[in-house]
């Protein structure tokens, strides 16, 4: 067990989730730290492309929240659906990265995950390396007792999780009632069809939740 509770994050070998990754067809690309990671997403962009946003902890932890808003990138505004469609890069982080190579998130608004799918030609995800994960039954727990507890209390939700740290149930088909559940729509990033739309960046730093 590691102190953020049931879910082990630890030990894991970063080379073989980016291996695992690149399996699935995203691109994989290990950053030292945030500032590294920051760069290698800078490089990434050109300034006259539309950029949507997935709203992330981890993107405001590494500064790049700050850096394409303070260097004049255009932002789609995530009201309208077309300009988030037609972007030319999603920014995100995932709630979680399973060692053989699967993406795994939870969305309760779903454009995050609608555009992690379809759309934006391009997917950057930046993921510290709390993020990484056994397997899917640990993603799942990963979500339930870390990820939309903490997000709940972030974005003042009024769920059970956001008061007792967890979710009432680890079924991944139970959960609250509460018209302000952000656990709608779960969603797995196996093996891409489109080679390269996706692309990974590990942190080798805790980020986010
Ligand atoms: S289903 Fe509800 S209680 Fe469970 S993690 Fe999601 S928002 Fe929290």
């Amino acid at each position: 067990m590691n102190r953020k509770g049931d879910i082990i994050s630890e030990h894991m070998d970063i080379n073989r989730v980016l291996d695992n990754l690149r399996k699935n067809d995203m691109d994989a690309v290990y950053a030292e730290n945030r500032d590294h990671a920051k760069k290698i997403v800078r490089e990434m962009l050109n300034k006259d492309a539309l950029i949507v946003t997935g709203g992330s902890i981890t993107l405001e932890e590494c500064g790049i929240t700050d850096m394409i808003n303070a260097e004049g990138y255009r932002i789609a505004d995530r009201a309208d659906k077309s300009a988030m469609f037609s972007s030319d890069f999603m920014l995100s982080s995932t709630n979680a990265i399973t060692e053989d190579g699967i993406l795994y998130n939870v969305d309760g608004a779903s454009n995050r995950v609608a555009c992690l799918c379809h759309g934006p030609k391009k997917v950057i995800i930046v993921a510290g390396i709390n993020k990484i994960v056994k397997n899917f039954e640990q993603a799942v727990l990963r979500v339930k007792h870390i990820a939309a507890p903490k997000n709940c209390v972030r974005l003042n939700r009024d769920t059970p999780c956001a008061y007792t740290g967890k979710c009432i149930s680890d079924d991944i088909n139970k959960g609250c009632s509460s018209r302000d559940r952000i656990c709608c729509n779960f969603v797995v990033s196996a093996k891409q069809r489109e080679k390269g739309r996706i692309t990974v960046i590990i942190v080798n730093e805790e980020l986010g939740y």
